[in-house]
C-alpha cells in the first residue's frame, strides 16, 4: 500500500501518476480539509473533489479543478439572484456538493460521505479526508482575516500574509484509517502540495506527524518549489508563515523531523549539499509534471525508491 499526502492541484498531478502507474486499488490517498467551506449552503471540500475527479477521470485538466465540460447555468442564476458568484461551481460539481450536505446532515462522517462519492464515482482508490472534524485556515492579512477561499480565490493571493492558522484543530482527530495507512504503508509520499495550506494541516492533525515519524516505511517528499519559486499559486509567499525560508532548502528544515527523502528539481541541485547537512537525502530530478507522461514518469520513479 502506498500512502499520498495531497492537496488539491499540484498533488492531484502526481496522485495521477501513480493511479497510472500502480494497482488503483494500492493507493491510499489522505487530503486536507482546512480548505473546506460552505458555499450556497453547500460542504464544499476542494481537495477532496480535486482528488476524486481525477481519480474518477472526470477532472477538467486545463484548470485542475472542477469536472469537465461543466456548465454553470446554476451559478448564473444564483448571481442573478444577489448571491456572490467568484467561487465558481459548476453544474455537475454542485450535485456533488447537495449530496455531500444531504449526507453530512443524515449524520454520516465526512470519511464515510467520501467513501460514498467514490464508490458512485468507480473509484477504486481509498481517499480519506485528513478528519472528520472541521478545521479551517485563516490567514491574517494586509486587509484582514480571511478564509483560504477568500485569500486564494477572491484575492487572488495578493494580500500580504502575516500569520496563518488552523482553527479548530486541537478538537479534531485523525478521520479513520489515516494513522494505520501511515503505519502500514509501503511507502509514505508526500506530494507537491503547499507545504503552508495543503500540508501543513494534515501534518497537525494530532497524532499524523509522529506518525510519519515513527512509520518503519520510507517517506518521501516531493518539492511544490524550484528555484525558490512555486510553479503555480502562492507557495513560496507563505513559507515564512511556516518560520523557513523560501527554498527547497527550507522545505527540508520544515519537513526534516520525518522526511527520509526529498525530491528536488536538478535545477536546484547546488542547494543538495544544505539539505543533507540537516539530515535528509536529496533525489534531484525533474518534478515538473505539465504532461501526462511527466505524471507517470515522476512516479515511476518514485516507486524505485519504495525497493
Ligand atoms: P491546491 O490545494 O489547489 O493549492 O493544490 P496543492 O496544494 O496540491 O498544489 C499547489 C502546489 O502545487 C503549488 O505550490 C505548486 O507550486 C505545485 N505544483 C503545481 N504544478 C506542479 C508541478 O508540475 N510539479 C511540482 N513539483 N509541483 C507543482
Amino acid at each position: 500500500m502506498l500512502v499520498l499526502l495531497t492537496g488539491g492541484t499540484g498533488g492531484a498531478k502526481l496522485v495521477l501518476g501513480f493511479h497510472e502507474e500502480t494497482a488503483p486499488e494500492d493507493l491510499v490517498v489522505v487530503c486536507n480539509t482546512a480548505d473546506d467551506s460552505v458555499v450556497h449552503g453547500l460542504h464544499v471540500s476542494p481537495d477532496v473533489d480535486t482528488i476524486v475527479y481525477t481519480l474518477a477521470g472526470l477532472i477538467d485538466p486545463a484548470k485542475g479543478w472542477g469536472i469537465r465540460d461543466d456548465t454553470f447555468t446554476v451559478l448564473d442564476q444564483l448571481q442573478r439572484l444577489g448571491n456572490e458568484s467568484w467561487f465558481r461551481l459548476g453544474d455537475r460539481d454542485i450535485a456533488t456538493h447537495v449530496t455531500r450536505t444531504r449526507l453530512l446532515a443524515e449524520g454520516q462522517p465526512l470519511s464515510r460521505v467520501t467513501a460514498a462519492l467514490c464508490r458512485a464515482l468507480a473509484v477504486r482508490s481509498t481517499v480519506l479526508p485528513m478528519s472528520d472534524q472541521r478545521v479551517e485556515t485563516r490567514l491574517s492579512t494586509s486587509v484582514g482575516d480571511l478564509s483560504f477561499q477568500e485569500y486564494f480565490v477572491k484575492a487572488r493571493w495578493q494580500p500580504e500574509v502575516q500569520t496563518l492558522r488552523y482553527r479548530g484543530m486541537e478538537r479534531c482527530l485523525p478521520a479513520p484509517g489515516v494513522l494505520d495507512a501511515i503505519g502500514n504503508a509501503a511507502m509514505v509520499v508526500v506530494c507537491p502540495s503547499n507545504p503552508a495550506t495543503s500540508i501543513g494541516p494534515i501534518l497537525a492533525v494530532p497524532g499524523v506527524r509522529q506518525a510519519l515519524r515513527e512509520t518503519s516505511s520510507r517517506v518521501v517528499a516531493v518539492s511544490p518549489m524550484v528555484q525558490g519559486r512555486s510553479f503555480s499559486g502562492p507557495a513560496h509567499k507563505l513559507m515564512a508563515t511556516l518560520g523557513v525560508e523560501a527554498s527547497v532548502t527550507g522545505l527540508a528544515g520544515a519537513y526534516r523531523d520525518f522526511v527520509d527523502v526529498l525530491v528536488i528539481d536538478a535545477e536546484d541541485q547546488d542547494l543538495q549539499p544544505a539539505i543533507e547537512k540537516l539530515g535528509v537525502e536529496v533525489w534531484a530530478t525533474s518534478i515538473r509534471m505539465d504532461s501526462l507522461d511527466d505524471k507517470k514518469r515522476l512516479a515511476r520513479d518514485l516507486l524505485q525508491l519504495s525497493s
